[in-house]
């Protein structure tokens, strides 16, 4: 019976937590796991904030999402893949085979980037899979349920992975992506009807052209179970 699952949010809305606690549950179902991310640099000088718990499994950081069929070993019943946003869209072809091999396959990300835009391939993970948890932080600025990651500093052009405290959890409205976006453009155009929800100023331009990613979640080269 396999299936594809996803978990998906902003930064600081507890997805790897909650790839975790799916994944320790089918351990204790003595399912066999294995959990893959993509491998990118500087991820792995790792605070250690997950292991307060002894037990762990290895998460297997891969190259590309091909790999990952390669790597994946037949009585595997569980896969995991954190930070789904990360691979190419062969991703989603991966996923569905695994699932059509009767396996589980469970997957994390960041459903948008920093400028609140779908993320690389999680759209279509999100259309294929038969679930889809939808999570949420808290709003750093008004205490609502964030949705969005607002990117607080750096240097704007560069792939900044891994450097959670440039990174803080916002609700729709106190999201500030830059203006260039889509997102901006349907901001601007209820402001200027008048109807907008609240003064937030719209400039704040300074994020600019290049397809920055948003990274997440503990730069941990380990799930810890
Ligand atoms: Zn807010």
């Amino acid at each position: 019976m396999g299936s594809i699952e996803v978990v998906c949010g902003s930064m600081f809305s507890g997805k790897t937590e909650e790839l975790v606690r799916r994944l320790k549950r089918a351990q204790i179902a003595r399912q066999k796991v294995q959990v893959f991310k993509p491998k990118i640099d500087n991820r792995y000088s790792s605070d250690h904030v997950q292991s307060h718990d002894a037990t762990r499994i290895l998460s297997i950081p891969v190259e590309h999402a091909r790999n990952i069929l390669d790597l994946v070993d037949d009585n595997t019943r569980v896969v995991g893949i954190d930070e789904a946003q990360f691979f190419d869209e062969s991703i989603v072809e991966i996923a569905q085979k695994l699932a059509y091999r009767g396996m589980r396959v469970i997957c994390a990300g960041l459903d948008m980037d920093f400028r609140g835009q779908p993320f690389g391939p999680m759209p279509r993970l999100l259309a294929v899979s038969e679930s889809v948890t939808k999570l949420s932080a808290v709003c750093v600025v008004c205490g609502n349920p964030a949705s969005r990651t607002q990117r607080t500093a750096g240097d704007q052009g560069t792939v900044a992975v891994g450097a959670k405290e440039m990174y803080e959890a916002r609700c729709r409205f106190c999201h500030e992506p830059d203006l260039d976006t889509y997102q901006s453009r349907l901001r601007a155009s209820v402001h200027s009807l008048g109807s907008a929800s609240n003064g937030n100023s719209l400039t704040s331009g300074s994020n600019a052209s290049s397809p920055a990613l948003a990274s997440n979640e503990q730069p941990t080269h380990e799930v810890l179970l």
